[in-house]
């Protein structure tokens, strides 16, 4: 009746032997549904008809109550494989996303709402039960029972056997009719719900900044209309669904009626039949359509799961698309070497460590020079535009890019981390172009130590570890922490190094952050740095301590800083200076000064207490 998508199939093969227990329940149930009808026909006959004595009976009543008894477990049985059935999908389902959301590549992590993949991996899969529990069980049941019924009643009194078969097909042509409305709305309604959980965590975790710009009220009237939009969503598949009901039950109501006025007929008017024959066959009857009903409402969830399905699908298709920076052959790379996002499987790291070679010639766990080859970048058609001519960085350079806020700095690291990818052009390592490296590994050599790190809610001494991608000593831990200038930080810790941190845990400083993310980076001993100089003010003590670290950081990589401050600048190896998404100019601080007039006056605001 629809198309099944491959995600569902996936997860029906893996249930096969489930999918057979249902369909011998469901036919051990349609033959205790007939004997129930045929032992209480007899026995209504037996004692109404034919005066029989009760003792006579006893034994066809206790054979009515034990078929009872059995038709009861039979559709609690069936009740059951289902809801096994259903909880097996999703366990595998939220595992998939889970793996899904860990194993992406790098570039499809960043991209899109915190809030809408949450609500990916709990509410679209929840819904997705349905399908399993409710739709695969009545579909199972209504492709064996009613033709069992119908068999029977073709034997007992064929004229009812064919106002079943001419009536029955109303049913399923009025679910497809129906289902196609309300498909669309299905999915509708799961992308309506998508956005509404994305905008609410979003704005959940973003609180404190929008209460401080002044965005709170905007933001709330934002999740209004969204949760407004979701309930209007919801409404219109109610409104569908409730029609649906009364339609159905409608259809039903019309057809035992008319089957039951045939039999009236007969016994009555033509006396051409017998009263257990005409007694049997009005038993059956409603037995027929409610199975038939029932499966017109489990249609209908299905309808809603395969929308939620769907979702989950698109999301796993997303990945399979993606191919930024991931090796054909290493589909399954982790993606965790920057800092703030891993979350990272250690043994397989550990087994990729020293597999960053190319082809043997390209060693990348040694500073690389970086070639950046007429790079072209824009985020949408029409936006700012960013192009660099070419530009060769050698091994070990110290380089600072530095322009206006806007101009470009951020974007231009992020091309060169392949966290972007060019829109033309290529960012080439060891003159191999990235695209070529795997991703794992490329990131396995890059420390991005950002403004503001991500810290995870664990212990200090984890979100240290969680640099090195490896199992880590405490000694090699303390040090890292020693390197960074955190020993001392972390002796004032009521813990610590066992001190929890992150969420729900104590909070830190920007300046404390940062300096763990050092302390990662001195774990990780990365041959290129990507560093974005804080631009709010730090403390004298603390700077001199971030600025020294980074210096002996720096000793064995290449670095790249976004730079703000005066000193970074002017020790540079080298500086891009960067205007409007245009690489203006690149050389060293002096030479800059005296041949670039914008760069001069630049300088001139920054000694002057700006910000550039
Ligand atoms: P800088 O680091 O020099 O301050 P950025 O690289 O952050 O500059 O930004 C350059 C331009 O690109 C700005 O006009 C900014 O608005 C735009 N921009 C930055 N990030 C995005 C994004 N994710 N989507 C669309 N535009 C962006």
């Amino acid at each position: 009746m629809k198309r099944k998508t491959s995600l569902i199939s996936q997860q029906m093969s893996g249930q096969r032997k489930r999918l057979v227990l249902l369909i011998v329940i469901s036919l051990a149930l349609g033959i205790a549904i007939v004997s129930q009808a045929t032992l209480l026909a007899e026995a209504v006959q037996r004692i109404f008809v034919e005066k029989a004595s009760l003792s006579s009976v006893a034994m066809l009543l206790g054979s009515l109550l034990a078929v009872m008894v059995v038709r009861t477990g039979l559709s609690y049985g069936n009740g059951k494989v289902g809801l096994l059935m259903a909880s097996s999908a999703k366990t595998n389902m939220r595992a998939g996303v889970l793996q899904h959301l860990t194993h992406a590549s790098m570039s499809s992590t960043l991209r899109g709402q915190t809030g809408g993949k949450v609500s990916i991996a709990l509410d679209a899969v929840d819904e997705a039960d349905s399908y399993f529990s409710l739709y695969m069980p009545r579909m199972i049941e209504a492709a064996i029972i009613p033709i069992l019924i119908l068999v029977v009643t073709f034997m007992q009194h064929a004229n009812s056997g064919f106002i079943m078969l001419f009536t029955a097909p109303f049913i399923p042509l009025f679910m497809i009719l129906v289902g196609l409305k309300t498909k669309n709305k299905s999915e509708e309604k799961y992308a309506q719900l998508a956005e509404f959980s994305g905008t609410f965590l979003d704005s959940l975790q973003g609180l404190v900044t929008l209460k401080i710009f002044g965005r709170a009220h905007r933001q709330q009237k934002k999740i209004e209309r969204s949760s407004l939009d979701y309930r209007d969503a919801t409404m219109s598949i109610l409104r569908i669904a409730f029609t649906n009901t009364f339609m159905l039950e409608s259809i039903v109501m019309l057809s035992i009626g008319i089957v039951a006025l045939e039999l009236a007929i007969q016994l009555l008017v033509f006396k051409s039949m017998s009263f257990h024959t005409a007694f049997l066959v009005l038993l059956l009857v409603p037995e027929f359509y409610s199975l038939l009903k029932n499966t017109g409402t489990a249609f209908h969830s299905g309808r809603t799961s395969m929308g939620a399905i769907r979702k989950v699908e698109q999301m796993f298709g997303e990945t399979s698309g993606e191919s930024t920076l991931t090796d054909e052959k290493e589909e399954d790379g982790t993606s965790d070497g920057i800092e703030e996002i891993v979350s990272m499987d250690r043994i397989e790291r550990e087994n990729r460590i020293g597999t960053f070679q190319m082809d043997g010639s390209n060693d990348i766990s040694v500073p690389p020079s970086i070639l950046l080859n007429d790079l072209r970048f824009r985020y949408a058609p029409e936006s700012f535009k960013l192009e660099t001519g070419r530009i060769q960085l050698n091994p070990g350079e110290h380089i600072a890019i530095v322009g206006k806020s806007g101009s470009g700095k951020t974007t231009l690291l992020h091309l060169i981390a392949g966290l972007l990818k060019p829109e033309s052009g290529e960012v080439l390592i060891h003159g191999q172009p990235l695209s070529k490296y795997d991703e794992a590994a490329w990131f396995e050599q890059v420390s991005y130590i950002t403004q503001h790190p991500y810290i995870f809610a664990g212990t200090f001494a984890e979100n240290i570890a969680i640099g090195a991608g490896r199992n880590v000593s405490r000694t090699e831990i303390e040090q890292a922490a020693e390197d960074a200038g955190l020993a001392e930080v972390a002796s004032q810790l009521e813990l610590g190094f066992d001190t929890l941190v992150g969420e729900g845990g104590r909070g830190l400083s920007g300046g404390e952050k940062q300096r763990l993310a050092l302390a990662r980076a001195f774990l990780k001993q990365p041959a290129i740095i990507l560093f974005d100089e804080p631009t709010v003010g730090l403390d004298l003590h603390t700077e001199q301590i971030l600025q020294r670290s980074i210096a002996t950081l720096a000793e064995t990589a290449t670095m790249i800083t976004v730079a703000h401050r005066l000193y970074t600048i002017q020790h540079a190896d080298r500086i891009l200076f960067m205007d409007q998404g245009l690489l203006v100019d690149t050389g060293r601080h002096e030479e800059l000064l005296s041949r670039l007039p914008q760069y001069a006056e630049m300088i001139d605001v920054q000694r002057r207490g700006g910000l550039a």
